[in-house]
């Protein structure tokens, strides 16, 4: 950078991941083993359909035009609401504000189809300013979609066709400030707009960490977190974003809700689990108090192979039960090493042989694969990357600790090049969706939690379900999954499925919609959650009465109609 000059400001792709300028390019016997993958699913002779097997490509295997973003945004029809200082109804700034990053608002936004956008985006910089904008929404008839870092993945963000009033997006993008710190109690207030990178900034230069990491940390808000109940990659340490949220303020339509942050209280139901997970549907967090750490001296991580996923899974159930552990924090790495343990991911064979190819370094893998099955871990054998955080001596012991639970189940290895390249690549990673989209591939993620008796069932059930959900089509889909934060008492499920995108939008929606649908059924058949960390949104609304019950449904909607008795904020999604 020349001195003096200021960074030029990072730009957003506005119909895929990321900032502008950063790739994950594809290593050329990935693209062979993706492709080998998929057709190794197709069914033969299955799927005359000639338009939905026509592909996304061109004759040459180039992708086919992009749609113009000025030509896109020339097609927004115009805003419907009444003039207000703060709202632009700028047809580009409302398109930037459509959807989200679910896999039906990437087709819509690879193919410049966007059905409905919002009528005007307003930026507030304080409650004061929120509290105006609800209040002239609810004189325009308007609705109110709160907006942090627009990462949401299950349709948090879509706008219903039908829904027949102007929208007002409140994007909290200028209410991203440290408000105060309390070091005493360790205890930080930042505006619920404050995105993961400069909350780390913030923290970081007063020797402090929150310690949340989901892979979105780069774009998304702590006031999405919140709306969304996240688990960050590291929350076996620092805890999911429930155990760090400690209080904050809502601009409602009904008022002001101040939710104190007090340690622990027993004064009747904890309001904050009413805020946690409301999607936008309660109101707008404008504030919020979170529970911070003293920043570790020393973050280390691991990797190890077993030769097997249920040699695996029993080691990982085996470290997440030991010892004491618990905690406010989170802090759900039982007894081993002091509580410093942070992060335990363990892919099944079917994502390992996938990481192992998306790593590049053929030669060298090729060579540690050899070493590998020399010591037993062949075929089907599974990686687990794991990492402590916290002093030298304590991190040291545990990264011994669990190594040594893990060779008690035969595990080897214990390899730093891959525990790096995930380090290296666990924000970048999501860029692999732009590469794949170019080379003609849709990809999706969807995720759960069960208790650990029924963790590898419904692990291997998903994958091979999923595997064939198309079969029908003549088409593969490359599933495979990972578990990544593990309780006491379960742990999560994590799947990304690959396929092969159609011709049009429609046939890619359709084939998104089989895959989905089949895997939420396996999921509520199977009574897991159907999020441990999404959310609901549109796409999981129809599953949410099997886990909530009628009863249970009818609370949530009584609660939330309290504060917003007109049904103004983000119709249509959670309930
Ligand atoms: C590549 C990728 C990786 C991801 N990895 C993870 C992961 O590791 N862990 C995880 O938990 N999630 C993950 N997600 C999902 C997503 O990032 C989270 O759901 C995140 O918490 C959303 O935050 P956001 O600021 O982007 O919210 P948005 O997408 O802007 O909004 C999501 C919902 O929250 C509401 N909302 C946002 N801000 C407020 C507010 N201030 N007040 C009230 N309501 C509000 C919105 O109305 C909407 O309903 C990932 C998503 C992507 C695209």
């Amino acid at each position: 950078m020349t001195k003096g000059r200021p960074a030029p400001a990072a730009v957003r792709r506005w119909n895929g991941w990321g900032l502008v300028g950063t790739e994950y390019p594809v290593p050329p016997g990935a693209a062979r083993f993706l492709a080998g993958r998929i057709t190794a699913h197709v069914i033969a002779g299955k799927g005359d359909d000639t338009e939905s097997r026509r592909s996304p490509l061109d004759e040459s295997g180039a992708p086919l035009p992009e749609p113009d973003h000025d030509q896109v945004a020339r097609a927004i029809p115009p805003s419907r609401l009444p003039w207000h200082p703060a709202v632009s109804t700028d047809p580009s700034l409302r398109l930037s504000h459509a959807l989200g990053q679910s896999l039906p608002d990437w087709i819509r936004l690879r193919a410049g189809q966007i059905p409905v956008a919002p009528d005007g985006v307003a930026f507030p910089t304080d409650d004061e300013e929120v509290r105006g904008l609800l209040a002239y929404a609810r004189e325009a008839g308007a609705a109110v979609i709160p907006y942090g870092g627009g990462t949401s993945v299950v349709g948090q963000l879509e706008i219903a066709r039908d829904l027949g009033r102007p929208v007002l997006s409140v994007d909290t993008g200028k209410m991203e400030a440290l408000h105060s710190l309390d070091a005493t109690g360790h205890l930080a207030t930042f505006g619920a707009g404050a995105k993961g990178p400069d909350i780390e900034a913030e923290l970081g230069g007063r020797g402090f960490t929150l310690g949340h990491f989901p892979q979105s940390f780069e774009l998304s808000s702590i006031g999405g977190w919140v709306a969304t109940r996240s688990a960050g990659q590291e929350s076996l340490l620092y805890g999911r974003i429930e155990d760090l949220f400690a209080g904050g303020r809502v601009e409602t339509p009904a008022g002001t809700l101040v939710l104190p942050a007090t340690p622990a209280s027993a004064a009747g139901p904890d309001l904050r689990q009413l805020v946690l997970g409301s999607e936008g549907r309660l109101g707008v967090l404008t504030e919020a108090v979170v529970r911070i750490r003293p920043a570790p001296t020393v973050n280390m991580y691991g990797a190890a192979f077993f030769p097997d996923f249920d040699s695996g899974l029993a080691a990982l159930r085996e470290i997440a039960q030991g010892g004491g552990g618990g905690g406010a924090g989170g802090g759900r790495g039982g007894g081993i090493g002091g509580g410093s343990l942070c992060l335990l991911r363990l892919d099944s064979a079917e994502e390992t042989a996938t990481t192992l190819a998306l790593a590049g370094h053929g030669r060298l893998i090729r060579q540690y694969e050899r070493w590998l099955a020399w010591r037993g871990a062949t075929q089907g054998k599974c990686l687990l990357i794991f990492g402590a955080a916290g002093g030298r001596r304590p991190v040291r012991r545990t990264m011994g600790e669990v190594f040594d639970a893990c060779r008690a189940h035969r595990a080897v290895g214990a390899v730093t090049l891959l525990a790096r390249e995930w380090v290296k690549n666990r924000f970048r990673t999501p860029y692999l969706r732009n590469t794949l989209w170019e080379m003609g591939y849709a990809v999706d993620t969807l995720e759960t939690a069960v208790t650990w008796s029924k963790v590898g069932s419904l692990l291997s059930h998903l994958e091979v379900t999923l595997s064939h959900a198309l079969a029908d089509k003549g088409e593969g889909v490359h599933a495979f999954a990972h578990i990544s934060h593990v309780y006491r008492d379960g742990a999560n499920i994590y799947v990304t499925y690959i396929f092969r995108r159609g011709w049009s939008p429609a046939e890619s929606l359709r084939r998104w919609k089989t895959v989905k649908e089949a895997a939420c059924r396996i999921i509520v058949e199977a009574g897991g959650t159907i999020s441990h960390q999404h959310g609901v949104g549109l796409d999981h609304k129809a599953y949410l009465a099997a886990e909530k019950g009628e009863l249970g449904l009818a609370a949530l909607r009584g609660a939330l109609g309290v504060f917003d008795p007109a049904g103004m904020m983000n119709p249509g999604k959670l309930v």
